[in-house]
């Protein structure tokens, strides 16, 4: 049985380890947030007490973390970084969504120490961690792609190798930019109808099954009410932070910038997230956008 080892167990991870766990793999998890871990332990994780000994004869290493500086941290850091302790044969992935040319900097470095590592950024938001669809865009070389497949077939159901190490990364802010504007659109939409009297439901069924019909109507409608189980119906808690998003945009924009790309929908996304996040927003899931263009706001 593979020994995998888990690391950074919150929105996205915690699930995402579960799933392995329900797969039959043996894993070690780690956290710097205690009851993150104390959830996983009770389905069957071993917690270890620092990232060093958790990857410990370790086959596979996945890390789901905030942003690139947690990485950089977790895998380099003088005292505590786990890159020392892996062991040649082991394949790592790194599941966090980061710039392109620090998953570079990362896969070169631990290639330097024979160790395998592509990057697989995701899309599929909770709903899909928790439910084991999550999408996996992978970077990296052929043969380490290959040996990440049926690992990350037991959190997901579509695996796409994108190209070279860091492209994961490239289509994964793409995908995430176009989510910032249509989840904004979305929002505007709808509020517009809820000021002109339609009832939310009713007009959100009517733009699915017309020429406005997207990811956000489907699965993740920003209006509380709309949909029972998604974040805006839970207060905006436990989904995809607006700080997150603002990341992402900023990844984006640094893409857009280094291939002198024209980026205009997604600057005017980065500065309503931008501006919600301002207003207390930070720790909200990113649809609570929809409260932006609310007219009692
Ligand atoms: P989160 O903030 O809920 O979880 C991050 C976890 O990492 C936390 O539990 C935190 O304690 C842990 N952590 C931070 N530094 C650590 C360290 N040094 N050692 C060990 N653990 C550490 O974030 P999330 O929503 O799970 O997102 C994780 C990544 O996935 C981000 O890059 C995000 O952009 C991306 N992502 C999120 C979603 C979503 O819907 N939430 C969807 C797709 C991709």
């Amino acid at each position: 049985m593979k020994n995998i080892t888990f690391i950074g167990l919150g929105n996205m991870g915690g699930p995402m380890a579960a799933n392995l766990l329900n797969a039959n793999f043996s894993v070690t998890v780690f956290d710097l947030n205690k009851e993150a871990v104390a959830s996983l332990t009770a389905v069957g994780a071993t917690a270890a007490d620092s990232a060093r000994r958790a990857v410990e004869g370790a086959d596979t290493v996945i890390t789901m973390l905030p942003a690139a500086k947690h990485v950089e941290s977790v895998y380099f850091d003088q005292n505590h970084g786990i890159a020392d302790g892996l062991g040649t044969d082991t394949l790592v992935i790194d599941c966090s969504t980061i710039d392109a040319d620090t998953a570079r900097s990362v896969g070169n470095r631990l290639s330097q120490k024979g160790v395998g590592f592509i990057d697989a950024p995701v899309s599929g938001g909770v709903g899909g961690a928790k439910a084991g669809t999550l999408t996996f865009i992978m970077g990296g070389a052929e043969q380490d792609v290959d040996r990440a497949r049926p690992v990350l077939s037991a959190m997901g159901k579509n695996l796409f190798h994108a190209g070279d190490l860091g492209s994961g990364q490239i289509a994964k802010i793409c995908n995430n930019m176009l989510l910032a504007v249509l989840m904004a659109g979305t929002s505007e939409a709808l509020q517009l109808a809820i000021h002109n009297g339609l009832d939310p439901k009713v007009m959100s069924e009517i733009m699915k099954q017309s020429s406005g019909n997207n990811w956000a109507l489907q699965l993740y409608n920003p209006c509380p009410g709309v949909m029972d189980t998604v974040p805006s119906s839970n207060d905006y808690e436990g989904g995809f932070m607006v700080k997150l998003m603002n990341k992402d945009l900023g990844l984006a924009a640094e893409a857009a910038q280094g291939s002198g790309s024209a980026t205009p929908m997604a600057s005017l996304a980065q500065s309503l997230y931008k501006m919600h996040q301002n207003q207390g927003y930070a720790e909200k899931d990113f649809s609570s956008i929809f409260r932006l263009f609310d007219q009692n706001n």
